[in-house]
């Protein structure tokens, strides 16, 4: 039988939650009348999530496990999951039930009405401290104006991918991954649905801030030059400056100024070739971006429609 929709879920302790998710996804998913999975990936749970989805697999075989051998981290989860994932559509979605279930249904009208990623914008969130709304929306917008990609404000990893989308994100092998900006890079009908994320049914948010930190540092170093590049603006303002000034310094001096006597010239040999080193610098992270743009191996086009080959 073919599979409409894989659930995938990535877990990390999530035990409390479990049969609450397992409940409320089978209620939504049976209600579409569609074959559908739903896959568990559990990122090296300790506290006993894993028995628990192994427990849920055996009463029930659209639960499908992927059990990690340790931790690996929530993106690697989902990419895991990406990868077992058989439906025609896959719905990514988080363990703790702040991402309703309910909203899935909302997502595949959007798919049915031709669109190739749903993504589910959080247009209010419940239950999350100041800190975390603070720091969160300082991520997305920050990621927005630094990276290449637009990626969607205030969007998570909530969304709907078509399998024609799934499969060339399952070709891009990065090893510092960064979903959203994958889903945003490869293009394809794009749309977005609003939501108002629930507060977690259960336990303590598994993203703490060095986590979320490295999800910032992966999508900017993922997406864009720019800290290789930040070299060079330095370099060209102090250069600039050393400029600028030799011509101030030599009238000054000319018309019998004692402004900068003495260091004016050493201050000016070192802005000016601190600047040159500077951008010197720049030049080489520009070369190292280009090796690391190479080695990420990311398709050079993505077609959505083609001619055949052997026609
Ligand atoms: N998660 C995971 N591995 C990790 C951290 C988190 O699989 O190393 C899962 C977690 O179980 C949850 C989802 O990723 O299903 C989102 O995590 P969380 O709810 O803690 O993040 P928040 O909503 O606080 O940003
Ligand atoms: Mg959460």
């Amino acid at each position: 039988m073919k599979i409409t929709y894989s659930i995938v879920v990535p877990i990390f302790n999530e035990i409390d939650n479990l049969p609450e998710l397992y409940r409320r996804v089978k209620e939504v998913l049976d209600s579409t009348g569609q074959p559908w999975e739903l896959i568990l990936v559990d990122d090296g749970s300790t506290d006993g999530s894993t028995e628990r989805i192994h427990q849920l697999a055996d009463e029930d075989p659209t639960v499908r496990p992927v059990i990690f051998a340790r931790n690996f981290g929530h993106q690697i989860a989902v990419t895991a999951g990406l990868d077992y994932s058989r439906g025609a559509a896959v719905v990514i979605i988080d363990a703790d039930l702040q991402d309703p279930p309910e909203v899935i249904l909302e997502l595949a009208k959007k798919w049915q009405e031709g669109f190739e990623v749903v993504y589910a914008v959080r247009a209010e969130r419940e239950g999350e401290s100041w800190f975390k709304l603070f720091t969160a929306s300082l991520f997305y917008r920050l990621i927005y104006r630094i990276t290449d990609v637009k990626i969607p404000l205030d969007t998570g990893d909530f969304r709907l991918i078509d399998r024609s989308v799934v499969s060339v994100i399952n070709n891009m092998r990065e090893k510092h991954r960064f979903l959203r900006g994958m889903g945003a890079w490869v293009g394809f009908k794009q749309i977005g649905v609003n939501y108002k994320r629930a507060a977690r049914l259960s336990g303590e948010t598994k993203y703490p801030f060095n986590k979320m930190l490295k999800l910032a540092l992966n999508a900017i170093t993922g997406f864009s030059y720019f800290p290789l590049q930040v070299a060079t603006y330095f370099g060209f303002i102090s250069a600039g400056i050393a400029i600028l000034a030799i011509p101030l310094v030599i009238i000054e001096r000319l018309t019998g100024s004692q402004a900068f006597y003495g260091q004016a010239t050493t201050l000016i040999a070192v802005l000016f070739l601190g600047g040159v080193q500077l951008i010197s610098l720049g030049v080489l992270g520009e070369y190292i971006g280009r090796i690391y743009d190479e080695v990420k191996g990311r398709p050079l086009y993505i077609v959505r429609e083609a001619p055949k080959k052997d026609e």
